[in-house]
């Protein structure tokens, strides 16, 4: 088994502590050992470190636990109509999820939670083949399209275009939940995503409406428990926050206009449910939109009040435990690939987050939500080896994880997917 001892580094371990001094060595794919006197691992008493490639942080380079993001599209391609990305044919739809599972990697984005696949089974073939190794990506839990009902977000048809298709499968009805769930289940997603509330983008069903019925939900619900797979949701509405939760909807999306009591809801819950708010996109439109969006289409589609409701709705559940998770919506024209991590800087400019806690929500958290507690998204004795040595400080600047440059080792499981550069001037690797 191959070993890496990451010697002499500033260890950012992502569980709350303020970054300390010392060496962390790898064995296989796991974290064997951490000390906190740099040096120890490697120096006489090093025996520890025998036969392992050794990564030199010259004291300043800050180790990380790799990036977790919730809310991956990895079969999109920074779309700005769904009806387009309807359109591309499964085998062009395929590479483009091929490119981008390998820009996440080589962006430190070592883990996802996909929040919708383009095709059926898009996403499945793509966790399989970075399971089976034979394509770099990150680790991924594997969902289906969107699950809509007529006239939802991703029913793009009208009566005159019966056949526009977009990343949604449109249902209507208990029965049909049931069997979809049942037939995606069977193709081998790991996450079966439902459309509850309506969005800004749906002209006839706004953010602050519920279009999914209880029915429909608790079919799919059923289904998904029997199998022990997970649901996700695009819920914005208050009601439709309520709705999963009691139906135990695992990763909650956006809950933007989440009321009083959906709050306390969510709090009852916090040990098994988590919010994932995604205020990238909406933060980027509303105050930084204006390429893409003239400012009354800003104020028709609502994003600054969007974007208050979310603020308001995370600073409240971040005081009740609740747990909040980072990333979100990458993949779309405003809000390209690989630009993942300027959540990160959201959560600290927009809710007032620590740089610290900020990192929590796309590392600590995250393996916490795709159920790996202490094991992933950390840096502790055991937990899998998912590794990002940074040239910087995303304490004292969040955005430098969004610079492939500064990321100088990418290791996943073990593996480096980036190897450190041969030797820097300053002699540091
Ligand atoms: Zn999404």
């Amino acid at each position: 088994m191959s070993r890496t001892l990451f010697a002499n580094v500033r260890i950012l371990d992502s569980t709350g502590s303020a970054p300390f001094a010392g060496d962390v060595l790898v064995d296989g794919n796991r974290i064997h050992r951490i000390s906190k006197q740099p040096q120890t691992l490697s120096g006489a008493g090093g025996s520890h470190s025998d036969g392992a490639q050794v990564i030199d942080g010259g004291g300043t380079r800050v180790l990380m636990p790799g990036l977790i993001e919730s809310h991956a599209h990895l079969t999109i391609d920074n779309v700005d109509d769904l009806a387009k990305l309807g359109a591309i044919p499964p085998e062009e739809n395929t590479l483009i999820a091929v490119h981008n599972a390998r820009l996440y990697l080589d962006h430190g984005i070592t883990s996802c939670i996909s929040a919708a696949s383009a095709k059926p089974r898009l996403d499945v073939v793509i966790r399989n083949e970075i399971n089976a190794g034979r394509i770099a990506g990150p680790r991924l839990l594997a969902a289906s399209p969107w699950l809509t009902v007529t006239g939802g977000l991703g029913d793009m048809r009208t009566l005159h275009t019966p056949h526009t298709e977009s990343m949604a499968i449109v249902a209507d009805g208990p029965e049909a939940y049931r069997r979809l769930t049942r037939e995606l289940i069977r193709e081998g997603v790991d996450i079966i995503k439902l459309v509850v509330s309506g969005d800004s983008f749906v002209p006839h069903a706004g953010s602050e409406t519920t279009v999914m019925s209880e029915a429909e939900l608790a079919a799919a619900a059923e289904v998904v428990h029997a199998h022990g797979k997970r649901m996700s949701a695009h819920a914005r509405s208050a009601e439709s926050v309520k709705l999963c939760v009691r139906h135990g909807v695992k990763v909650i999306y956006h809950a933007n206009f989440a009321d009083d009591e959906a709050i306390d809801l969510l709090e009852q819950h916090k040990d098994h449910v988590f919010i994932s708010p995604n205020i990238g996109f909406t933060a980027i439109a509303a105050y930084e939109g204006s390429a893409w969006f003239t400012e009354e289409q800003v104020v028709e589609f609502g994003f600054r009040e969007e974007l208050a409701g979310a603020v308001k709705v995370v600073k409240e559940l971040k005081k009740r435990g609740v747990r909040i998770l980072g990333g979100g919506d990458y993949g779309f024209f405003v809000t390209p690939h690989g630009q993942n991590a300027r959540d990160i800087d959201h959560f600290v400019r927009h809710v007032g987050y620590t740089p610290l806690e900020a990192i929590q929500t796309m590392t600590r958290f995250g393996g916490e939500a795709m159920d790996l507690p202490g094991e992933l998204g950390v840096i502790q004795e055991g937990a899998l080896a998912d590794l990002l040595l940074v040239n910087g400080d995303p304490l004292a600047d969040p955005l430098v994880l969004m610079d492939r440059d500064k990321l100088t080792v990418i290791m996943k499981d073990g593996e480096l997917h980036k190897p450190p550069p041969a030797v820097d001037a300053d002699g540091a690797s």
